[in-house]
């Protein structure tokens, strides 16, 4: 491949098409450079055929087709799972994550569906995080840089090299919300030619950064936002989540009433079980109380240990079996219990990067298929 040190992403939307305005060169030529370089995986932009001469020059000097690298491929036992290791330019690694999923098959327990095989890419948009959430291994590296549109889009790249990407989450490394314009940018690059993945298969997760929430749905309709509530009050989520300092619970619930009000769409709320922590009865009945006046889906996510970084235990199976019941039986809320995958391989968002040690975080790839399961 070659070398891409110095140049810019022909992903990277901003880039490209100020250059191309710049030099008088028609923007619409953008995607089909795009088209280009997908359909010739070893091609570079300025190879695209038919392009005004004035882009060649610009593109051999300035874009290359992808600037990161994909080093390493691991594929779990299970065969659902690849986690891909992406090198970027600037030497930091993320990850990516493709579930595959046919429901032809019923996998994972559940029952056949129609539809046939898909696959799921869970993609990063940080090196790193600030949240610091006390479950993470990604958090446990602190926040190092914020990805470009182009370093988002270039995972589906690689991703979809090796699969057909049909849902993208973003659910990787890093708090996607704090990195608000690429991701916008990325999104509408994937839900645009030549990728045109729907925005009803795209989700956005987030800690809870109220002040991008309010403006998600304008900038982003028809995608879904998944919300990591982890805890129904505000001072367990702060013992958890330092970050949801900053975010009351309260201003929370009204951004997402708001929210919901707006886009009509169910929102996904991720909660860890933690023995001890989150996981009792009254728990179960203050999130039911909670989560009231909203339509939502909650996923129940048995955590996972990080061992020795982490004092947290696994809830028993009883009590995550107790909360669903409530959920469902008192408050009827549509609620699920994700399951484990892809634990060979690390699926845990940032266990690969940290530092392939015995470090366990609860963003598994698994709960890629919560999402699937659920509305796509
Ligand atoms: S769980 Fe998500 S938001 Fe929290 S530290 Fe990890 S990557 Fe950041």
């Amino acid at each position: 491949m070659e070398q891409s040190m110095g140049f810019r992403s022909v992903f990277n939307l901003s880039e490209i098409k100020t250059e191309f305005e710049r030099a008088g060169i028609n923007t619409h030529f953008i995607p089909i450079i795009w088209k280009y370089v997908l359909q010739n995986p070893n091609s570079q932009p300025h190879d695209a055929p038919s392009l005004p001469s004035s882009a060649y020059p610009l593109l051999l000097s300035k874009f290359r087709t992808t600037t990161s690298t994909l080093t390493s491929v691991f594929e779990s036992k299970d065969n659902v799972t690849t986690k891909l290791l992406i090198k970027l330019q600037n030497g930091a690694s993320v990850e990516a994550v493709i579930m595959r999923y046919d429901t032809r098959l019923g996998s994972y327990g559940g029952k056949p569906r129609s539809g046939g095989p898909r696959s799921t890419l869970c993609v990063s948009s940080q090196v790193g995080c600030k949240m610091g959430c006390k479950f993470c291994a990604t958090g446990s590296m602190g926040f190092k840089t914020n990805l470009s549109s182009g370093e988002i889009v270039e995972q589906l790249v690689h991703a979809s090299r090796l699969s057909h990407i049909r849902n993208v989450v973003f659910m990787g490394m890093g708090e996607p919300l704090n990195n608000y314009a690429a991701i916008v940018e990325a999104v509408r690059i994937m839900t645009g030619f030549p990728f045109q993945i729907s925005p009803k298969r795209i989700t956005v997760s987030t800690v809870g950064i109220v002040h991008a929430i309010n403006k998600l749905h304008n900038d982003l309709p028809c995608v879904n936002l998944a919300v990591s509530l982890h805890a129904p009050v505000q001072d367990i989520r702060c013992q958890i989540m330092p970050a949801a300092r900053a975010f009351p619970l309260e201003k929370l619930m009204d951004a997402l009433q708001v929210y919901q009000k707006n886009s009509q769409q169910k929102i996904f709320i991720e909660y860890i079980m933690l023995d001890g922590v989150n996981d009792e009865e009254q728990h179960a009945h203050q999130l039911g109380k909670l989560l009231d006046k909203l339509q939502v889906v909650v996923n129940l996510i048995p955590f996972n240990p990080i061992g020795s970084l982490s004092s947290f235990t696994t809830s028993t199976e009883l009590n995550v079996r107790s909360f669903q019941k409530i959920l469902r039986g008192v408050y009827n809320i549509r609620t699920t219990v994700r399951q484990q995958m892809g634990q060979d391989i690390s699926g845990a968002c940032g266990q690969l990067v940290v530092n392939r040690s015995e470090q366990r975080s609860v963003e598994s790839a698994s709960l890629l298929t919560d999402i699937e399961d659920l509305h796509l």
